[in-house]
C-alpha cells in the first residue's frame, strides 16, 4: 500500500493515522574551542589573583573566567611539554599513553596505542581541528583541518606542518615570513570557524599557543609592553632548599646559575629574531623585518650594560634577572590574552557564544621565579598545577570556582560525554560534567603524579607521588638519585610553598604512611608498571631532616 493510500484507507476506517515518527532529533550539541597555552603558570593569568595579578592584568582571560568556572585544584599528571599534551588527547596518564617524555624514544605519540579523544569526536560528527602546538612528533590523527609547529616551533616567521597527501607522512612544511606565532594561530583558528561555523555539525578546535614557552619572544609591537613595570618577587625567589633532598638542590634550572644570553637576550646575535629573508631594499616584507629587528634590538640592547654593572652582585643580578624574565615571559602572556580576546569578540559578532564551550589551559605551570627557578618539572604546586577555566553559557553558572581535585586525564572523558560519545573504558581519567553542572558528585580524594624525563635538560630527578589537596608525598627515584630513591613531604595548609620537608619526622610518621599506603593504592589502580615501584614500603631515613618554620 502506497504511502498515498495509506492515510486515505485510515480515514475511511474511521481510524486516524498514527503520525509519523520525526526523523531522530539530532542533539543540539555545543561546539567546543579548547585554548590551550604552553608554559602559562596559573599566577600569570590575573583572575587566580596571584601576586602579579595586578601588574600583568589578562582580561580576556577572566572574561571567560567571570562567565564560567576557574579550577582552582586543577593539576597535571606529568609536568612536561610532550607527556601533558598525551595526558589530555588521551584521558590516560603517561605510563599508559606512552609518551613518558620529550625524548626522540618516549615522546612519540602512538596511535596504534591511544585512540584520543579528537578521534572519537570525529566519528561522533564533530568538524575536528587544530592549529598552533603540537610537540608529539606523530602526524596529527582525528583532524579535518589542521596546521602544527614542527617541535617547539619558532615565535617569529613560524614555520608550520599543514596537510599533505602526497608528502611524507601526510605533511608538508610552509614557513610564515613576517609574522608572530601567536597572532598567527589565532588567523588560523578565525579563518577556520568562519568555514565551519555554518555547518550542521557541531565544531571542536583546539588553538593551542606556543607562547609563553621559553625563550619568551613577544610581537615587535609588545616586547616592551612591560618595560617600565617593576614586578613583585616571589616568596621564594632566594629559596635555598634547605630541608628539600637532593633533587632540589642539584636541578639545574635557577635564574641565578642556569638563565642563559638567549634568556635574558644578551648580545646581538640573540636579538635579530626577524633576521630571516631580511632584504629590506627589496620588498615591504624585508622592511617589516627590518622594523621589527630594530625595536628588538633597541629593546634588548639595553641589556647589556645593566648586565655588566650587576653581574659582581649575585642577589641584585638574580632580581634583576626576575625583571626582565618577567618582562619578556607577561609580554607574551599579553600577546595571547589579546588573541582570546579577538576570539571572544568574534564569537560575540557570529552568535557562536552562546553554544560554545571555551575553556582555557596549560599544559602545565611554570616557576615565575619561585625558588629561585624557571622551567615546571617538579611535583611542587608552581609546576604541578595548572590553570583550568570553563565557560559554557546555560550550563555552568558564571562567576563560580571549584576546589575538587581535577587533572588533565579528566580533559577528554569530559568532552567525550558533553559530545555524547561513548567514554573507553580504560580511560584513567573522570568527566568532569558532573562538576561543571555543579551536581557536587562524590570525587577523588587523591592524585597521582609521576615525571620520568631524566637525564634530561635541566637535570630534574625522576619521581612520582601523591596529593591529597592537604598532604604531598614524593619519592624520587633512579638514576642521579642518592641510594636509588627518597621521599618527601609536605603539610601544604601549614606550609603553602613548600619549604619545610617533614619526611622524617616522628610527629607526623602516620600521616606520611598513610600517604604511603595512598600512593601504593594510586599505583595499583592505575597499573603503573612495578619496576617503579618502591622495593620497600617508605622508610623515615635514619636522621630526619631539620625542619623549619614556613
Ligand atoms: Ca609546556
Amino acid at each position: 500500500m502506497s504511502s498515498i493510500i495509506l492515510p486515505f484507507a485510515c480515514l475511511l476506517l474511521g481510524i486516524l493515522p498514527a503520525p509519523t515518527d520525526p526523523p531522530p532529533e539530532e542533539p543540539n550539541r555545543p561546539n567546543i574551542i579548547w585554548l590551550f597555552s604552553d608554559d602559562h603558570s596559573h599566577n600569570a593569568i590575573s583572575a587566580y589573583e596571584s601576586h602579579l595579578a595586578a601588574a600583568a592584568p589578562t582580561p580576556s582571560i577572566d572574561r571567560i573566567a567571570k562567565a564560567g568556572m576557574r579550577f582552582d585544584r586543577s593539576y597535571v599528571a606529568n609536568s612536561i611539554c610532550g607527556p601533558a599534551r598525551a595526558c589530555v588527547l588521551s584521558g590516560m596518564h603517561s605510563h599508559k599513553n606512552g609518551v613518558l617524555d620529550n625524548g626522540s624514544k618516549n615522546g612519540c605519540l602512538n596511535y596504534d596505542r591511544v585512540t584520543t579523544f579528537p578521534q572519537l569526536l570525529q566519528n561522533q560528527g564533530y568538524q575536528t581541528a587544530i592549529f598552533g602546538k603540537w610537540h608529539l612528533k606523530t602526524t596529527p590523527q582525528g583532524f579535518h583541518d589542521w596546521a602544527v609547529l614542527p617541535g617547539q616551533g619558532q615565535y617569529l616567521n613560524p614555520q608550520f606542518y599543514v596537510p599533505d597527501a602526497n608528502g611524507e607522512d601526510g605533511k608538508k612544511k610552509v614557513t610564515f615570513k613576517g609574522r608572530h606565532c601567536t597572532d598567527l594561530i589565532m588567523d588560523m583558528t578565525i579563518d577556520h570557524l568562519e568555514k565551519v561555523k555554518d555547518k550542521s555539525e557541531p565544531f571542536m578546535v583546539m588553538c593551542q599557543f606556543k607562547a609563553p614557552h621559553r625563550n619568551w619572544v613577544a610581537s615587535p609591537e609588545l616586547v616592551d609592553h612591560y618595560s617600565k613595570t617593576v614586578f613583585p618577587e616571589p616568596e621564594t625567589l632566594f629559596d635555598d632548599y634547605t630541608t628539600r633532598g637532593h633533587a632540589a638542590n642539584v636541578q639545574e634550572m635557577t635564574l641565578a646559575n642556569h638563565f642563559k644570553d638567549t634568556d635574558m637576550k644578551l648580545r646581538r646575535s640573540n636579538q635579530d629574531f626577524a633576521h630571516e629573508d631580511f632584504q629590506p631594499e627589496n620588498n615591504e616584507l624585508g622592511k617589516k623585518l627590518q622594523q621589527a629587528n630594530l625595536k628588538y634590538r633597541s629593546f634588548y640592547g639595553a641589556r647589556q650594560a645593566v648586565y655588566d654593572k650587576l653581574k659582581d652582585d649575585p642577589k641584585a643580578l638574580t632580581r634583576w634577572k626576575y625583571q626582565i624574565y618577567m618582562q619578556d615571559y607577561l609580554a607574551c602572556v599579553k600577546g595571547v590574552d589579546d588573541q582570546v580576546g579577538r576570539l571572544l569578540d568574534y564569537l560575540d559578532a557570529n552568535g557562536l557564544a552562546e553554544n560554545t564551550i571555551i575553556a582555557y589551559s596549560s599544559d602545565q605551570s611554570f616557576y615565575l621565579g619561585d625558588h629561585g627557578w624557571y622551567d615546571k618539572r617538579f611535583m611542587y604546586e608552581e609546576s604541578f598545577r595548572t590553570p583550568l577555566i570553563v565557560r559554557w553559557p546555560n550550563v555552568v553558572k558564571p562567576n563560580t570556582t571549584n576546589a575538587d581535585l581535577v587533572q588533565n586525564i579528566d580533559i577528554a572523558p569530559t568532552l567525550l560525554e558533553i559530545a555524547g560519545a561513548k567514554i573507553p573504558e580504560n580511560l584513567d581519567g573522570r568527566s568532569l560534567l558532573p562538576i561543571l553542572k555543579q551536581e557536587n558528585p562524590e570525587w577523588r580524594k587523591s592524585l597521582y603524579y609521576h615525571y620520568y624525563n631524566y637525564p634530561g635538560t635541566h637535570a630534574v630527578r625522576r619521581h612520582e607521588g601523591v596529593f591529597d589537596g592537604r598532604y604531598k608525598l614524593i619519592r624520587f627515584y633512579g638514576r642521579g638519585v642518592p641510594h636509588g630513591e627518597y621521599y618527601e613531604f609536605y603539610d601544604l595548609e601549614s606550609d603553602p610553598k613548600e619549604l619545610n620537608n617533614l619526611y622524617g619526622s616522628s610527629q607526623h610518621a602516620a600521616l606520611i604512611q598513610n600517604s604511603t599506603t595512598e600512593l601504593e593504592r594510586l599505583k595499583k589502580q592505575f597499573n603503573v608498571p612495578a619496576k617503579k615501584s618502591p622495593k620497600t614500603p617508605a622508610k623515615p631515613p635514619k636522621k630526619a631532616p631539620a625542619v623549619t618554620p614556613a
